[in-house]
């Protein structure tokens, strides 16, 4: 490993989480495609048909840096991929932690929305800083504080109904906890719950507002995996301004002491093959140099 390999080692860390079948999809008997072989290994078992009907398996395996099978605890969960970025933000640096996945695999499975929906503006200023105008703070106190404030910004956000799913979030939410010290800014953590990243339904919707917020998605979680990729090859120029969302997380891309960790999250059943293997390959290409 070059020195550069080791520094994108410890900055980046990708990992997938399988959930267990639901009663919808064990209902339909939908077939569980995925298996989790060892800790960092990922297959899928796509069922393929040849011309002359013979049905067989098509199996593409991935690597990660974890792999976590649908009888892992949110606890274990926590412990290889958050946990590890906790100590970050009190060296003066950045954490960030994403959820990465198609509606409904289990990103959520527990943001600034706490000033009534009202519209926020991101501004560059002449120093380079990003700010959201109109954005609200609290302060917190203890643990409780901080879990009713993601409850209230939770309850907030916009679900809009789409063709693929009638639950799906239709929006990020950027849950940010920011360590002062003598009012200075001392580090940060970024918990992101990112929309879900099912795609072509979307942007096939005949509603327009719809097609929009799907290209917006689009966009956006583009232009993140990009961001990523940049600090984890060290280069000095991130590609922040693509998107919103990635413009907001400026300083969490770009900061010397800055850490990232992406949860994808995977539903088992053979009819989310084509979206667990889109979301695979996002998840791979976040790693891959
Ligand atoms: P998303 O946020 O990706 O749309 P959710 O986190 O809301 O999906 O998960 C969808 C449903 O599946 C929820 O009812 C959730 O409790 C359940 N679920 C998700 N992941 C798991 C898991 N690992 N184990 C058990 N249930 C899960
Ligand atoms: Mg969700």
């Amino acid at each position: 490993l070059s020195t550069a390999d080791l520094i994108e080692e410890h900055r980046i860390c990708v990992c997938v989480r399988k959930r267990p079948l639901n009663k919808k999809e064990l209902t339909i008997r939908d077939l569980d495609v995925i298996t989790i072989p060892s800790k960092d290994v990922v297959m899928v078992h796509e069922p393929k048909q040849k011309v002359d009907l013979t049905r067989y398996l098509e199996n593409q395996t991935f690597r990660f840096d974890y792999a976590f099978d649908d009888s892992t605890t949110n606890e274990m969960v926590y412990r290889f991929t958050a946990r590890p970025l906790v100590e970050t933000i009190f060296e003066r640096g950045m954490a960030t932690c994403f959820a990465y996945g198609q509606t409904g695999s289990g990103k959520t499975h527990v943001f600034d929305l706490l000033n009534g929906k009202a519209k926020l503006r991101v501004l560059e200023d002449g120093k380079q800083q990003v700010q959201v105008v109109g954005l609200h703070e609290r302060d917190v106190k203890c643990t409780e504080d901080v879990l009713k404030l993601i409850e209230v910004g939770n309850s907030c956000r916009t679900s809009g109904q789409t063709s693929a799913n009638a639950h799906s979030s239709r929006s990020h939410a950027v849950f940010q906890i920011i360590l002062r010290r003598k009012g200075k800014m001392h580090g940060k953590f970024s918990l992101i719950d990112l929309a879900g990243n099912e795609r072509g339904a979307d942007t096939s919707s005949a509603d327009r507002q719809t097609r929009l917020e799907g290209a917006e998605i689009n966009k956006s979680l583009l232009a993140l995996k990009e961001c990523i990729r940049a600090l984890g090859r060290n280069k000095p120029h991130t590609p922040f301004r693509a998107s919103k969302l990635t413009q907001v997380l400026r300083d969490s891309f770009i900061g010397e002491n800055s850490r990232t960790c992406m949860i994808a999250t995977i539903s088992p059943g053979m009819t989310s093959c084509e979206n667990t293997l889109n979301t695979l390959r996002y998840a791979n290409r976040v790693k891959e140099f």
